[in-house]
């Protein structure tokens, strides 16, 4: 097996090894690139020590040189070359409680996660594969190194990473590890929501992020996002579904782009249907409310997994407006898309498209069309520069106070009406009209 390294890559390793000590590209850049896929990083491991690390290299950083790792910059990219080690037990946080370095790459490898984690390149050595990793990236399966109970012992994460690397690569997990997972799936519990937080994400963004049903047959979600089981325990008695609740949830996420807001959009649209499920008299199922009550559980669950206010906000506004269906004309559009904010576009119609293809083909046709309505009409007016947020009235609050407004509220009024004229009739965004009218309203308020 032959891998091209790239030029930084055996340079470091090189250098490394003219001042006698080994050196490896190691871990998921080898499993990558034995796929065929470009790595997103390429990780060193070395038998020299941080500090030997750092005299040999000229521009370094001290990453987390507690653990062992010395960020080596070259040619302006960051490589993480990290002393062989052997890891203690993991605490709460990203790294293990105590490490102890090691002169054995073995040792090294064995401290790994998944057989097909746990191999080591270099030129001269060709590669190094004592677990069978390559066996397994064969016959695509994710297996632990050594005892999965074990391995899942001293770091309950590994269980989710598990089945984060069988959606990213599609392969079947070891029916031993399975088994561990199932076993030992409570102890998830351990382990920090950001650490969770970064696995699930990379789930969701996966090829297969419908991979998320093992994660809840698997007994694992239930102790971070618990919502999800019962989405999957949620029938849909209606026509316009032919999945529970949960199934159609990842039906949605298959319809829909790999971007994370998208995905972490589709996941949580329906979150608040268990909730609000209503059966009438002749048995069909309702779900009224739910995108406004969905909308506060997915910021009070991703809240939980921690993640940044941003991807909160988008998503919430996304979650909240998903189901809205303004009718076909640019009046109707224009006032939907000041309702839902800047926030929600453009991705509101691929969230909408994909709701809908995850759906059952009842008026199926006609629901995309209507979305592509929405999505060519907003389009339009965004072409024509039409108002749609205050921003681009052609007044402002420094010309209603010019006017002789006293300050305060009464601007803010003034302002709100013009702006909801505007939106009703875009060709009232003209500045000499606008003073008039402001005038006017003075008058009257
Ligand atoms: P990605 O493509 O997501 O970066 P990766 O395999 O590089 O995948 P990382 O989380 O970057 O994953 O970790 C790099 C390597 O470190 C892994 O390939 C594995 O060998 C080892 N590793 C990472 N996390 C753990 C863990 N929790 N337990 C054991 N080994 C781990
Ligand atoms: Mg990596």
């Amino acid at each position: 097996m032959i891998i091209t390294l790239p030029e930084d890559v055996k340079n470091i390793i090189e250098r490394l090894k003219d001042c006698g000590h080994e050196a490896y590209a190691v871990g998921g850049c080898v499993r990558d690139t034995v796929l065929g896929k470009t790595p997103a990083d390429w990780d060193i491991t070395t038998s020299a020590k941080p500090q030997q690390v750092k005299e040999i290299f000229s521009k370094t950083f001290d990453t987390g040189i507690e653990h062992g790792t010395v960020t080596v910059l070259l040619n302006h990219v960051g490589y993480e070359v990290t002393t062989y080690r052997i890891d203690g037990e993991y605490e709460d946080g990203r790294h293990p409680k105590q490490v102890e370095f090691t002169s054995s790459l073995e040792e090294d490898l064995k401290r790994r996660d998944f057989t097909i984690n746990a191999m080591a390149y270099n030129d001269n050595q060709g590669l190094v594969d004592l677990f069978g990793g390559m066996e397994d990236l064969d016959k695509g399966v994710i297996r632990c190194v050594g005892n999965p109970m074990e391995r899942f012992d001293e770091d309950a994460l590994r269980m989710l990473r598990a089945l984060r690397f069988a959606a990213q690569l599609d392969f079947e997990i070891d029916s031993k590890t399975i088994d561990a997972i199932v076993e030992l799936a409570p102890t998830i519990e351990k382990v920090s929501k950001e650490r969770i937080m970064v696995e699930l994400v990379k789930m969701l963004v996966s090829d297969h992020p419908d991979r998320l049903r093992e994660v809840v047959s698997c007994g694992l979600s239930k102790y971070f996002l618990p919502e999800l089981d019962v989405m999957f325990e949620t029938e849909q008695n209606n026509k316009h579904h032919c999945y529970t609740v949960g199934e159609h949830t990842m039906q949605a996420l298959l319809n829909v782009p790999n971007d994370k807001i998208l995905r972490l959009t589709m996941l949580l649209h329906d979150v608040a249907k268990p909730l609000v499920k209503k059966t009438d008299e002749t048995g069909v199922d309702h779900f009224k409310t739910h995108p406004i009550v969905g909308a506060d559980m997915a910021v009070e669950i991703l809240r939980r997994l921690k993640f940044d206010n941003n991807t909160i906000s988008k998503v919430k506004k996304l979650v909240l407006h998903h189901d809205d269906r303004p009718v076909a004309t640019e009046k109707a559009v224009r006032r939907a898309a000041v309702k839902m904010g800047p926030e929600c576009f453009p991705e509101i119609f691929a969230v909408k498209r994909a709701d809908t293809l995850a759906q059952s083909t009842w008026n199926r046709e006609e629901k995309l069309r209507e979305i592509d309505d929405f999505e060519n009409i907003y389009h339009n007016i965004i072409e024509q520069n039409q108002c749609i947020s205050k921003k681009d009235m052609m007044v402002n609050g420094r010309d209603i106070m010019d006017l002789g407004a006293p300050q305060g509220k009464i601007i803010g009024e003034v302002l709100d009406r013009l702006f909801e004229e505007i939106v009703d009739d875009p060709e009232l965004n003209d500045r000499d009209y606008l003073i008039i009218r402001a005038k006017q309203l003075l008058g009257e308020i």
